[in-house]
């Protein structure tokens, strides 16, 4: 049943849970959420606290325990798997704290495998691959190796390859987190011109206040809850993380 709003990912009493032992860890603990379409949104909590697989589940990359997930209204939970491959495939971007750039690959041609999965005609491609390294700032490294980069450009060519087949919605687990300041400031750049520019729906995971702070929509996660805005608590947990407090 499609339901008549402007969000692109809705969930509803959306739960995890992971075996342990004789019990059960409630990874995403029943969360009612929803995000409108275009919004940037950025995720802090502890380690542990189910950031990444709250981004895993309204990816599709997992299945929750129980609840719903709802994509531009249409509910997940009942879609057939191949049209769940497809929005995964076509509407969805990812990009992981590890890069997770195939090493035998050239920049260009990590950047068009999406587009080989969904069978882009090859010179639409290849414009396709020009385009965006354009757009990451990398035009003559297309030929390069990711062993051949810095971090930072191994990052801009994991969002190029998120970029690739024009999603809708782009999720972020920790894409600054092995970066150093300055490069995670121009990456994070990108992606906002991304979102004011082509009103690509962003959700980053971040351990970094500014970037934290700066978005439209900040959330925290905390044991499997979902909250609007920075917790007072979670600063508190990080102090404590961090022995400042
Ligand atoms: P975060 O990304 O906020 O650090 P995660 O979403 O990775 O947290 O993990 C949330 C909780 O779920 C943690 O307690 C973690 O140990 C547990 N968890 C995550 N993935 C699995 C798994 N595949 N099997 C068992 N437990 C898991
Ligand atoms: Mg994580």
């Amino acid at each position: 049943m499609a339901e008549k709003n402007d969000f692109i990912i809705q969930t509803k009493g959306l739960t995890k849970e992971y075996p342990f032992g004789e019990a059960t860890i409630k990874a995403i603990n029943g969360i009612d959420f929803a995000l409108e379409r275009g919004e940037y949104a950025t995720i802090v909590g502890p380690s542990g606290s189910g950031k990444t697989t709250f981004l895993n589940l309204i990816g599709t990359i997992d299945n929750p325990t129980a609840g719903e997930i709802f994509f531009n209204g249409v509910n997940l939970t009942q879609m057939p798997n191949k049209d769940i491959r497809d929005i995964r495939r076509n509407k969805i971007g990812f990009v992981f704290q590890a890069f997770n750039l195939l090493e035998i690959l050239t920049t260009a041609e990590n950047i068009a495998l999406p587009m080989i999965i969904n069978g882009t005609p090859t010179s639409e491609r290849e414009e396709r691959v020009y385009e965006l390294l354009e757009v990451i700032g990398l035009p003559d490294r297309g030929d390069h190796f990711p062993m051949e980069l810095s971090g930072g450009q191994r990052q801009r060519v994991a969002i190029a390859r998120a970029l690739a087949n024009k999603p809708e919605l782009i999720l972020l687990d920790e894409p600054t987190g092995q970066l150093d300041s300055n490069t995670s400031r121009e990456i994070i750049d990108y992606l906002m011109k991304i979102n004011e520019e082509e009103g690509v729906t962003l959700v980053v995971v971040t351990h970094e206040d500014m970037i934290a702070k700066e978005a439209k929509r900040p959330l925290t996660i905390l044991d499997g809850k979902i909250y609007e805005g920075i917790l007072e608590s979670f600063l508190d947990i990080k102090a404590i993380e961090e022995g400042t407090l």
